[in-house]
């Protein structure tokens, strides 16, 4: 199917049940309703011109339109590039340009970033840039009116001309190891990835999504709404962006079924002084994705939020985004441990990444992946394609993983953060759990400088929990003496406040390493 034609599909099925709730706005739609919506907003895109294949930007916070955008953009086969709203001019000017956004919808300003005023200042620089319409703002009322005289004949006539192959959307990655790519993905791509991991968490009419991840991600638009809208599940907005109290009162008060978040989000809520008061019994699972989720907070999620069928995924932008996947039965081990197994209908397998030769179970080497989810390509980008996906149409995740006996995956670290010392292999996640239990350590990570003898040498980059009692690097060596190989032990140390980080919250290990090279 198109993204469009299965939503109809799931409206013709459930007209009378939930599709939405806008907590913060107070609004709430129908399938039949949200239907009727869509419709609407795509008229009002043919009717401002909106070609097959055009690009039409999304800068927002989120908020029930972003919602609608995504579904009518779909539905007249408008490519929709999604735009991270911590973005500044500077990102902004870069992704309208590069991927030659015609439309674009943006917030007007929320908390302290005034989006209409950075809109307005790229604006001339943007070449193919002709119309903005910001949400909440009477300019969404008068775009969204020219399709109130509904051009159904129009509507039927493109949606006849989609193919489910076509490009529907750019995501950008996130700029952890460089600056980001825009992953070109297809309807085909993005919906059964969205009603895959709805099916591995045994989404039906009846669950209710609490939804506080951003949508520019493919976390919120795929994992979220499109598994929901594949389900005929209901989305809720708890806020415009991630607030723990709200995110728990929307549990509470819409009597949500599955709540989404990266570890830090649930770390938050069960740190709230009051979390002991909220209702949240009719939660039974969720996903928790991005980063490893320690021990400690997985039992809790499972054992005072009640989401016993939580799953974990792994995946990346370039592949819809979720390649493996806990199932609800799984146990804390392997929740915590893991990243769960391959989703049905995609391959992976683990290389030696110098030969691509595929190594044994139990034992490192680069992920990869294969099957519906696999990216169109970078955005006019065919060489750094090329780069990733071979001529077996494998994508090469650059991803270190260990397949175990029982098939569920271990993710080891990334290749380019991979340390290479007199040819010994080291992995800095393993020295940085190691160094994790050291007292004086509040946060460490772990990167390989140029070394004259041994082509590099291991790098401890160390935020204390005194900033007046670092400990030394004497300290971090007796502390790891007999206890890790001697290659691995640190033999520098630098001590800082904070690292340096991408928007999506991940540390760029990249700008350590140059920081720190001589
Ligand atoms: P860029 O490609 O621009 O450098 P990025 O790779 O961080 O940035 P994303 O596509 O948002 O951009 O993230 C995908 C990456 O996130 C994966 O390649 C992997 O390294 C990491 N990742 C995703 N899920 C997990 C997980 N469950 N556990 C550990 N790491 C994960
Ligand atoms: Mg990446």
């Amino acid at each position: 199917d198109t993204i469009g034609a299965n939503l109809v599909r799931t409206a013709a099925v459930w007209p009378d049940r939930e599709a939405l709730v806008d907590v913060a706005a107070g609004r709430r739609w129908t399938y039949a309703a949200f239907d009727a919506d869509v419709d609407r907003l795509a008229c009002a895109l043919l009717a401002s011109g909106v070609a097959k294949g055009d690009r039409v930007g999304i800068w927002a916070v989120n908020r029930a339109e972003w919602v609608l955008v995504q579904y009518a953009t779909a539905r007249v086969g408008a490519v929709m590039v999604n735009i991270n709203p911590a973005y500044r001019t500077h990102e902004v000017e870069f992704v309208l340009n590069q991927s030659g956004v015609r439309l674009l919808f943006a917030s007007v300003a929320h908390k302290s970033s005034d989006y209409r005023a950075m809109v307005e200042e790229v604006r001339g620089r943007c070449r193919e840039l002709r119309e903005v319409v910001y949400l909440g703002d009477p300019s969404w009322e008068a775009f969204a009116a020219r399709g109130a005289t509904a051009d159904r004949a129009g509507l039927a006539a493109r949606e006849a001309e989609l193919s489910c192959d076509d490009p529907i959307n750019i995501q950008y990655t996130s700029g952890t190891t460089g600056f980001p790519k825009g992953a070109t993905l297809s309807h085909h791509n993005i919906l059964n990835n969205g009603y895959f991991v709805g099916e591995l968490v045994k989404y039906t009419e009846r669950d209710r999504i609490c939804v506080p991840v951003p949508f520019y991600h493919c976390f919120g638009m795929v994992m979220a709404n499109l598994a929901a809208t594949s389900h005929g599940a209901c989305l809720v907005i708890p806020a415009p962006s991630f607030e723990p109290r709200a995110t728990l009162e929307a549990v509470q008060r819409e009597r949500c079924t599955s709540l989404y978040g990266v570890p830090t989000m649930f770390i938050a809520e069960l740190n709230l002084p009051d979390f002991a008061s909220y209702d949240l019994s009719t939660l039974r699972t969720g996903i928790m994705a991005g980063s490893p989720c320690p021990v400690e907070v997985m039992k809790r999620v499972v054992a005072e939020m009640h989401m016993a069928e939580v799953a974990i995924c792994y995946g990346m932008t370039e592949t819809s985004p979720v390649s493996l996947q806990t199932r609800t039965d799984d146990d804390l081990e392997h929740r915590t441990a893991t990243v769960g197994r391959v989703l049905p209908h995609l391959e992976v397998k683990i290389v030696d990444p110098a030969t691509g030769v595929t190594r044994p179970r139990g034992e490192a080497g680069e992920l990869c992946t294969r099957g519906y989810s696999v990216m169109l390509g970078y955005w006019d980008e065919p060489e750094r394609t090329a780069e990733v996906i071979d001529a077996g149409r494998w994508m090469h995740t650059g991803d270190l993983a260990v397949m175990r006996e029982d098939g569920y995956v271990e993710i080891v670290g990334r290749i380019k953060d991979m340390i290479i010392r007199g040819g010994e292999n080291i992995y800095p996640r393993e020295i940085e759990e190691f160094l994790y239990a050291h007292p004086k350590i509040r946060d460490v990570q772990v990167v390989g400088v140029p070394h004259e003898k041994y082509g590099e040498e291991v790098l401890a980059c160390v935020i204390p929990h005194d900033a007046a009692d670092p400990p030394t690097l004497e300290e971090l060596r007796a502390f790891c003496r007999d206890r890790l190989a001697h290659y691995k032990v640190p033999s520098r140390l630098t001590i800082l406040d904070s690292f340096p980080m991408t928007v999506s919250g991940k540390v760029r290990k990249i700008e350590l390493r140059e920081r720190y090279r001589d």
